[in-house]
């Protein structure tokens, strides 16, 4: 079996977008693969967060990894900072990443937003940091959203350069597997930015812990535009959005969803809306909240994931020692 790597930064709630980007998809092909998720924890501290928030959320996004049906009989759980090798080998790789390379990412750039001498250099050296988690596993393919085809590129690009240097095929090269649908869910509020854990507007996402009555209130509210028309269009990018996560829980054809919304006004489709999404995480959150009363159990989950990935990290790990020159 083809082995696949991805992961989530337990930086706040998870949302619709982190969920149709990349958990279900993690979920709907588990059977295919040979797969190893991870909460990526270093990730999240490239930003400033509190250690009790921190600690928390990378619990939640453990119990929420399960509950959207993630089983450890095909997937390897486990957080990040649990296994030193991604920290080590990122030192190591991030000699061989030029800065050109870097300069060029536009998350770093957004994420710092005009802030270039105060932010920590964390952030600069995040996708060095991602190819490292990719890299140490021979990674076949990683699951994303769109939002990290640039990092994917360059960690594609990490690989065969460090594997040309040394002339030797220390690395696989990963493929990025970005779906069709899906990939870049839009903000609720502002529908030409992507919906992010970390946007400061609440009412921008759906939470995947959210209640119905919440759900209601950010679907009802979220930003459409007075044509009142139910189409897919690039022009209109709000009502696009919400058809698109319409699209993608139904899994009917967008020519269906036209159809079946023609001459009916933005209100009766929201309704439609509102409830798939409640029907869709109900029993998510039922399973979630399970989890989360028995956390014992959890914590031995991600400790048996992270021995069970350790050697594989530390065989590569090894290898990048040796053909370098260092140990
Ligand atoms: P942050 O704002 O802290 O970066 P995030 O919402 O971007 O949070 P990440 O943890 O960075 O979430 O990304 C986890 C996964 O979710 C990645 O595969 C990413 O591509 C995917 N993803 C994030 N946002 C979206 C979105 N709006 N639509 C589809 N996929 C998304
Ligand atoms: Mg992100």
């Amino acid at each position: 079996k083809k082995r696949v790597f991805s992961g989530i930064q337990p930086t706040g709630n998870i949302h619709l977008g982190n969920y149709l980007g990349a958990l279900r998809n993690w979920v709907n092909a588990q059977a295919e693969y040979d797969n190893i998720f991870c909460i990526v924890d270093l990730h999240a501290i490239t930003l400033p967060i509190d250690p009790v928030e921190l600690h928390t959320n990378t619990r939640k996004l453990a119990a929420l990894y399960i509950a959207c049906g993630l089983d450890t009989r095909y997937c390897k759980l486990f957080i990040q900072s649990h296994v030193r090798e991604h920290a080590e080998m990122s030192w190591i790789m991030s000699c061989f990443t030029p800065m050109g390379w870097l300069n060029r990412m536009t998350q770093f750039k957004s994420k710092a937003a005009g802030n270039l001498d105060s932010v920590d250099t964390g952030l600069y050296c995040y996708p060095v940091l991602m190819a490292c988690d990719v890299l140490l596993y021979q990674t076949h393919y990683v699951p994303v959203g769109d939002d990290q085809r640039q990092h994917m590129e360059l960690t594609r690009d990490l690989a065969q350069r460090f594997n040309a240097i040394y002339k030797r095929p220390v690395f696989t090269v990963p493929e990025a597997q970005i779906r069709e649908e899906g990939a870049r869910i839009m903000s609720l509020t502002e529908p030409t930015k992507k919906m992010s854990k970390s946007d400061t507007d609440l009412n921008s996402r759906i939470n995947l812990l959210d209640d119905p009555k919440t759900i209601k209130k950010k679907i009802n509210r979220a930003t459409t535009d007075s044509l009142r028309l139910v189409t897919f269009d690039p022009e209109r990018p709000g009502i696009t959005n919400l058809l698109t996560i319409y699209q993608v829980l139904t899994g009917e054809s967008q020519q269906e969803i036209e159809a079946a919304f023609a001459g009916k006004g933005y209100g009766e489709f929201k309704a439609a809306l509102i409830d798939r999404l409640v029907t869709t995480l109900e029993p998510i959150q039922k399973r979630y909240y399970e989890l989360m009363n028995d956390l014992p159990t959890l914590e031995g989950i991600l400790k048996q994931g992270a021995d069970e990935v350790r050697p594989l990290a530390a065989t590569t790990l090894n290898q990048v020692k040796e053909v370098v020159g260092l140990g």
